[in-house]
Order: C-alpha cells, then sequence, then structure tokens
C-alpha cells in the first residue's frame, strides 16, 4: 500500500500542533487512541507491545498537551470502573468540503466527528474554478463564524466525485459525475496556499468510508467496503485499518465493472458498466428526472415515500445486480462488513437490499446477513466523511499497518 501519494508533501510540516508526536512510539499509541478509544492504558500496551510504564507517560504528556483526555469506563458488571483514554474532542477541528458538479457543502467537525458548523452553496459552473471560489468563501465563513474554532484547525478534506484522472492531468474525463480536473495537484495546490491548510482529496466513496472508519460504524471493523450510492456508484475501501485508495486513487469505483459487454455505452468509454443500472442516475433516466442531485433526490424520495409502482418496480428489476455487486465485493476483498450508503434516504436504501435477498451466501457457506448495514451518517456521509479526510491523514495513516 502506498501511503505517502495521497498527502501533500506539505502536510507533514503544517503549522498544527496536534501531532508534535517526537518518537514513533508517540505516535502508535496516539493512532491506537483514535482508532479504539476510549481505551484502558492496559489495552494500549498490549495492542503495541510498549511496556506500561513507557504507555504511561506517552499517554500522561499527549494529556499534558491536551491532545487526549481520561474518560471514567463504565461499570461493567462488578468491579471497579477504569479509566480509559480518548482523543480530547475540542483539541483540533477539521474543515471538510463535499463537492460536486453543483455545489459545495462545508461541514466543520471536532475530533469525535460531532458537527460544530456546517454551510454551502451552489457553484455559479461546473468548473474547478468556480469550486474553488465556493471553497475559499465558506472556509472564511467559517473563520469569522468562528473565531474561537478558527486556530484549531488542524487541515481541509475535500470529497469530490471520481474517477480522477489517472495522470494527475486536466480534463480528460467526460464522465457526467466526474470532476477530474478539480483533483489535479496544481488545483489542490493553489488550494492549499489560499486556505493556508493542509489540504488532501479523496473520491467520495472513500471519503464516506473514512467517515465510518473514523467515526462511524466502521470503528468496529478492520476491513470494510463503504458502497456509496449515489448518482454514480463507488466504493470506498478500508483495508487493514487503512483506506486503500489505489494508485490513481480510483480503487473501488465498482460502478465501471462491466456486467453487461453488450449493455449501453457509459461514460467511462466503456459498455454495461454496473451503475449504468444500478444509481441514481440510472433512476432518474427510468423515470424522466434530470440527473441533478438536488432536485431529483427529494423527487425520487417523495415516490418512494408514497409508494410510486415505477420506483418500487426499479427497486426490483435492480435486484439481480446488487446480489452481484455484493457477490464482486465479497470475493475480491473478504471484508468483514459491507456498508451501504449514499445520498437518499436510509429506508430506501434498505429497500434495495431487503428486495435483493437472498444475497449470495459467502464461500465459507455462511449468510450474508449480519455483515451488511446502512451506513450510520445517512446523506451527510460524504460531507462529514470529508472532514475524517483530514483527520485520517493526519494522524500518520503510515502507522496503522503497526497495529494489525
Ligand atoms: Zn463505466
Amino acid at each position: 500500500m502506498n501511503d505517502s501519494a495521497p498527502i501533500p508533501a506539505s502536510f507533514r510540516t503544517s503549522g498544527t500542533n496536534l501531532t508534535r508526536a517526537k518518537t514513533h512510539n508517540h505516535r502508535v499509541v496516539l493512532e491506537v487512541i483514535r482508532t479504539r478509544g476510549p481505551i484502558g492504558r492496559t489495552e494500549i500496551s498490549e495492542i503495541t507491545s510498549l511496556s506500561r510504564q513507557t504507555v504511561q507517560n506517552i499517554v500522561g504528556e499527549l494529556q499534558s498537551r491536551g491532545v487526549v483526555e481520561m474518560k471514567a469506563q463504565e461499570a461493567r458488571g462488578r468491579g471497579h470502573p477504569g479509566m480509559t483514554v480518548q482523543l480530547k474532542p475540542d483539541h483540533a477541528f477539521s474543515l471538510g468540503f463535499h463537492v460536486d458538479r453543483l455545489s459545495v457543502t462545508a461541514t466543520a467537525c471536532d475530533l469525535h466527528g460531532r458537527i460544530v458548523w456546517q454551510s454551502g452553496g451552489s457553484l455559479d459552473a461546473a468548473t474547478p474554478a468556480a469550486a474553488n471560489d465556493r471553497i475559499i468563501a465558506l472556509a472564511e465563513d467559517f473563520r469569522v463564524a468562528e473565531p474561537d474554532l478558527a486556530p484549531r484547525l488542524l487541515g481541509a478534506g475535500l470529497a469530490a466525485p471520481g474517477p480522477f484522472d489517472p495522470a494527475g492531468k486536466t480534463g480528460t474525463s467526460a464522465d457526467a459525475t466526474a470532476f477530474s480536473e478539480f483533483g489535479s495537484p496544481a488545483n489542490l495546490g493553489r488550494l492549499q496556499e489560499t486556505l493556508r491548510l493542509p489540504v488532501v482529496l479523496q473520491n467520495d466513496a472513500s471519503a464516506a468510508a473514512l467517515g465510518e472508519h473514523v467515526y462511524g460504524l466502521g470503528r468496529r471493523y478492520t476491513s470494510f467496503a463503504f458502497i456509496q450510492f449515489g448518482m454514480g456508484l463507488g466504493a470506498g475501501l478500508v483495508l487493514n485499518g487503512a483506506l486503500y485508495a489505489g494508485a490513481s486513487r480510483n480503487a473501488g469505483e465498482i460502478g465501471h465493472v462491466m456486467v453487461d459487454p453488450d449493455g449501453p455505452s457509459c461514460s467511462c468509454g466503456n459498455h454495461g458498466c454496473l451503475e449504468r443500472y444500478l444509481s441514481l442516475n440510472a433512476l432518474c433516466e427510468k423515470l424522466g428526472l434530470e440527473p441533478t442531485a438536488h432536485a431529483s433526490v427529494g423527487r425520487i424520495e417523495a415516490l418512494f415515500e408514497a409508494g410510486d409502482p415505477a420506483v418500487l418496480g426499479w427497486i426490483d428489476t435492480v435486484a439481480p445486480l446488487t446480489r452481484q455487486m455484493v457477490s464482486i465485493v465479497d470475493r475480491m476483498l473478504d471484508p468483514e462488513a459491507i456498508i451501504l450508503g449514499g445520498i437518499i434516504r436510509p429506508d430506501f436504501l434498505q429497500a434495495i437490499l431487503d428486495r435483493a435477498a437472498p444475497l449470495p451466501r459467502r464461500l465459507d457457506g455462511a449468510p450474508q446477513s449480519g455483515r451488511i448495514h446502512i451506513g450510520t451518517s445517512g446523506a451527510s456521509a460524504v460531507a462529514l466523511g470529508a472532514t475524517a479526510v483530514a483527520v485520517d491523514a493526519l494522524f500518520a495513516p503510515s502507522v496503522s499497518h503497526l497495529l494489525l
């Protein structure tokens, strides 16, 4: 896994004082606290193989710097409840920007994923320049609205629809759901300079996966796939405790897996891609709605709630493809869990899963039930996940694999 590529070099020398982790041991302990806290010091010692005294010293130092705090353990059965350690939530904040071709949603979170500020705005044009302008304006809004929190910003995470241009060049993708040139290194560099913050980009599915990994359901798992059901269809992959972004940050583009070689052409240049059938874009086409994230999703949700036969019929027709999708993810990755999320209400996603039952059995013969979940963050998963992109990058993902 190449874990240095997605992080701008300047990230490591940013002005934040959150992780002045002096030693390798400090970073490892901090990573355990971040990913598994609240956690007891004895358990940290067991996981890291560091002596209890060393862990105690490091935790004490992190505490004195205000990075972590002690918390009384919830009493379980008999015996004295001990103390656990967790990140101090208001020690730092991250800004996340969910960027699509129409709008930008900005979210600021503390280290526990509690949203402290949210705003958004539409784009004047579907161009990277317009997205940049909006992001810069929203960041300024945050600094004005929350002057006490702004100095504690540790970075900005960006989530934008993939696929990204593999070479980081500009504007080669004609994908209706793509925003490839936005993710070019030159553009990210400009943004980083103007925002005066480390900037990290992931595709929207990877960002949502990180959101679950850092704040949500994914905290329970070391390896899981997050499937983002949006205008396109993508997956974010957390493998062995770290996001797997892929060589060109396009891992998990399951929407562009070919399921019918004779199927309709896809904007990626191939034919019969999964998302030509299984995505909100495909449903919009079926219903004669404009494939725009804002107006049409609300319309689909209203139709779904009213039991509209066209929407329910579509859910039935995609059931075989849903089974195929689960089968592909399961066979390729053997994850502990598959989490389904997206920009539409959770009961719609649940209906897709329910109508696809029974899902293909696992290779060990066990049923999939209990292993597939609906994401915890709902439609805000990507925006929240964008903040997690910054948090995850800051906390030195290179140490994640040491825990396993
Ligand atoms: Zn395609």
